[in-house]
């Protein structure tokens, strides 16, 4: 397979070239890491827990370097992104956290407002936009919800929400069933295929090994800190 990375390339979304991760200390948590996710894809990173599954997604957001090798994140080497241009390139990868990072005291449409409000968008745009986001996750009826008064399956409706704010090409779910109930991923899985649909990247970060067999079409598998497995399944992704 000829995947080399080329930063200009614009159909390739997340690359990795021989990163190593090492952490202080010396943990090991990446190494010899080759992989890319090409616009339009719907990805699982699968792996066991400590498989480096997290590593690699700080890594992509960059809330960690590489110790050694490249990161590219839609068209952005990583090692040499200034750090004022973090907050920027981060827009362009919308990210459902596993415990949600909802802001308790605010409403859905105040926490999806909020993703807008640190950024220069008007008022405007933005009743315009968080009515439309929070329709898009089937969510028009609770804007007015505190997260407590929600479900866990809404809530974690409201972070995708939240992550779609700004439109990103890269949407990232981080273990995106475990903290709702098994029927609900299932809803979930749906919502983040449709996205898909319309031309979003989507890389799911699981352990859940079914969940990666029954709705993806391409499973990259992380084991002891590498890629171990990187396959292309037919009918993937049928729900
Ligand atoms: P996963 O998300 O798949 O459970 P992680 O990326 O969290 O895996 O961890 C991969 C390895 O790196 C594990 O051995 C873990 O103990 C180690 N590790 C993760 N974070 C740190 C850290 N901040 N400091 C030291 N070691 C770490």
């Amino acid at each position: 397979m000829a995947r080399n990375s080329i930063v200009s390339d614009e159909s390739v979304m997340i690359s990795l070239s021989n990163v190593k991760k090492v952490y202080p200390g010396g943990n090991v948590a990446l190494q010899n890491v080759n992989l890319e996710i090409n616009r339009g894809e719907f990805v699982f990173v699968l792996g066991h827990s400590g498989a480096g599954k997290s590593t690699f997604l700080k890594l992509i957001l960059r809330e960690e370097t590489a110790t050694a090798g490249r990161v590219v994140v839609n068209g952005r080497d990583l090692s040499k992104i200034r750090q004022r241009d973090i907050p920027y390139m981060r827009r362009g990868l919308g990210v459902v956290f596993q415990d949600f990072r909802l802001i308790p005291t605010m409403t859905a449409f105040e926490n999806v407002a909020f993703a807008m409000r640190v950024t220069n968008i008007s008022e405007r745009e933005i009743r315009k936009r968080v009515p439309y986001v929070l329709n898009l996750v089937g969510l028009a009826g609770k804007a007015k919800s505190l997260p407590a008064e929600m479900s866990g399956g809404e809530q974690q409706r409201v972070a995708l929400a939240r992550a779609l704010v700004h439109s990103p090409p890269i949407i990232i779910a981080d273990e995106p069933t475990g903290n709702i109930d098994p029927e609900l991923s299932v809803e979930i899985m749906e919502l983040l295929k449709a996205i898909n649909m319309v031309g979003t990247t989507v890389v799911v970060v699981t352990h859940e090994h079914e969940l990666a067999q029954r709705f993806s079409e391409r499973i990259i598998t992380i084991d002891h800190g590498t890629v171990v497995d990187d396959v292309w399944q037919k009918g993937g992704a049928n729900i």
